[in-house]
């Protein structure tokens, strides 16, 4: 897939810049353009690599549709657990979980950039971004570009080594299957098996059915340390071996990554740069789920310039307990990453489905959150609660 052309407009202006044709940076292009205010401004979208995105699945909940439901590739209406000798399903409605492949998003909003005269899209690797005062200036390998606004969405990992806080890397390696016998109900999407070693670090499979035959089997762990794609593809295959109930299989597609799950201040030294996506953390630190978080950001940037106001980091949008929550989690899941399983089973099992997502997805209310707190084991909750207020201090 490409995204454009690589000769550079002749007027080097905009009024905006969006560096990344990822997740986050095709979700604020194209939801700009949708806008009729800012869909008719300058718009310039950077992207280092196009042809080298490793593509993924996005997997969601949602209750209604939005513009990205036609490229939706499966709904599933109730949601499986296991740990151990338990196991656990749970009607979902008025919720679906929901998929939609990179490829697809890519895609759809790369044709309807590629239609807007307002909107260049260009291949270069950004290096730096300085704000000047009244613009900031994107220098690129070949070339500088200017704004009053950018919207950024490079990310490092390496940028979190310095972090004094808590950090753990959620690695994902998934194999597309598909079985000659029908093993797999396409109505249920399980979200986690526990039950695979939890020692060292948590880790579940989850898998994903399209139909009886073909499903996404992914096995994730959350860990301190990165490990190598032939220890996960250990993982997965014992997993699929001990659980998979097939004689035969082919793997049609793969697909890997790490994304950081952490309390680190994602931010911007200018308020005229905006991290987006992963980078702007947006990445929930105790789940990992990003996709919802993403488009929230990308709906109040919307709003906010078309009233000409300056948009917000994503992280001031959040009420400040869910942070705290989040802190909390990854301290356990650090600490004692051998309860994480029986922790994130509990949470399902005793409470409903609509509720934990709201929770998840950082939009419940506080009398929901006691709800699922007094569920849990309290004592132990309110003792990593309180390390982490004398944390800092
Ligand atoms: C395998 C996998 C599965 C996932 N599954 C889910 C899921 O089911 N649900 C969910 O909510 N989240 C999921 N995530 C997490 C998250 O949704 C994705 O990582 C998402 O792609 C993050 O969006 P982003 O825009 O921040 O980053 P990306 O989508 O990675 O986009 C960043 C873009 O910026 C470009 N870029 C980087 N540096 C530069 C530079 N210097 N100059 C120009 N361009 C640059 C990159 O090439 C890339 O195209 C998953 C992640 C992975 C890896």
């Amino acid at each position: 897939m490409t995204i454009s052309t690589t000769t550079a407009p002749s007027d080097n202006n905009f009024d905006y810049i969006i560096i990344g044709a990822g997740l986050a940076g095709l979700s604020l292009a194209v939801s700009l353009l949708k806008n009729k205010i800012t869909g008719r401004k300058r718009i310039l979208l950077l992207e280092k690599s196009q042809q080298q995105y490793q593509g993924r699945t996005w997997c969601f909940w949602e209750n209604g549709a939005d513009w990205w439901d036609s490229l939706v590739s499966k709904t599933w209406s109730i949601a499986t657990f296991y740990e151990g000798t338990r196991q656990l399903a749970k009607e979902l409605a008025p919720m679906k979980y929901k998929m939609v492949h990179s490829d697809d998003y890519r895609r759809y909003v790369f044709n309807i950039l590629r239609k807007q005269q307002n909107i260049h899209l260009l291949s270069r690797d950004v290096v730096d971004c300085k704000d000047l005062g009244t613009t900031v200036a994107v220098h690129t390998e070949e070339g500088l570009f200017f704004a009053p606004l950018v919207f950024d969405s490079r990310f490092q990992l390496a940028e979190l080594e310095r972090h004094k806080g808590h950090i753990l890397y959620q690695q994902f390696i998934g194999w597309f299957i598909k079985s000659e016998e029908p093993i797999f109900d396409p109505q249920k999407a399980c979200l986690m098996d526990f039950r695979a070693t939890q020692d060292t670090h948590v880790s579940f499979c989850y898998v994903l059915p399209k139909t009886a035959h073909e499903a996404l089997v992914e096995f994730t762990i959350f860990s301190k340390q990165i490990y190598s794609d032939q220890y996960l593809q250990a993982l997965l295959t014992t997993y699929i071996d001990e659980h998979i109930d097939t004689f035969s299989f082919n793997v049609l597609g793969k697909e890997t990554g790490v994304i950081p799950m952490t309390d680190y201040a994602f931010g911007s030294p200018s308020n005229r740069i905006i991290p987006i996506g992963t980078a702007g953390g947006c990445s929930k630190p105790s789940s990992g789920y990003t996709f919802t978080f993403v488009q929230q950001h990308v709906k109040h940037i919307v709003q906010q310039l078309a009233q000409d106001r300056l948009p917000l980091p994503f992280h001031k949008l959040q009420a400040k307990r869910f942070l705290f929550y989040d802190r909390v989690m990854l301290r356990i899941l650090k600490e004692f990453p051998e309860k994480g399983a029986s922790l994130f089973f509990s949470m399902f099992h005793r409470n409903n489905a609509n509720s934990m997502f709201k929770f998840l997805a950082n939009q419940s209310t506080l009398w929901q959150e006691i709800n699922i707190f007094r569920k849990l084991p309290v004592l132990f909750f309110l003792r990593m609660a309180w390390r982490e207020i004398v944390r800092d201090k």
